[in-house]
């Protein structure tokens, strides 16, 4: 089972992992900041499992352009990354089944942080209990759950395989 650690152990564990990168987005697609468990990968995009998550299940996609603006991107790549997370729920529907999904480009409005970034990204989040709502999920502060390296490999072999199997 993943494990929960507090908030300041997550902390702790990305500043030891990465420091502190100028961008968290850039550094995680360049492989500065550790394992990168990736479910797919083009020149242009990612769609990954953040390490640090309020659910299990978690999935996460992003341009790979240094973007912090909707101004920056356009409705081609906006559009391809968008395709991406609505092909990621699905694909954690399938897998997680969980009882709904959440998608949300959130981010970092106060500079980049530890554990957020301002580079544009797209959250796919499993919830798994009827109480389930934003302002407990979009928060650490209930901690935050850490796989052990034989459940992400495993999660990510699920998601490849589904997502195979829903487009070949
Ligand atoms: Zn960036």
């Amino acid at each position: 089972m993943p494990t929960l650690i507090p908030r300041a152990e997550a902390l702790r564990r990305i500043r030891a992992e990465g420091g502190a990168p100028t961008c968290l987005m850039c550094a995680i697609h360049r492989r500065e900041v550790g394992d990168v468990h990736v479910i797919r990968e083009d020149a242009d995009t990612l769609v990954m499992l953040p390490r640090y998550v309020r659910r299990w299940g978690h999935v996460m996609t992003l341009p790979k352009r240094h973007v912090t603006s909707y101004a920056e991107v356009d409705v081609a790549l906006w559009t391809r990354v968008s395709q991406l997370a609505h092909q990621a729920a699905r694909v954690v529907e399938a897998v997680m089944r969980p009882r709904r999904c959440y998608l949300a480009s959130t981010g970092s409005s106060a500079g980049e942080l530890t554990q957020t970034s301002q580079h544009l990204h797209i959250h796919v989040v499993p919830l798994y209990e009827p109480d389930d709502k934003p302002s407990d999920i979009f928060s650490w502060a209930g901690g935050v759950y850490v796989g052990a390296p034989a459940e992400w490999a495993e999660l990510t072999e699920r998601y490849r395989a589904a997502w195979d199997a829903c487009w070949p």
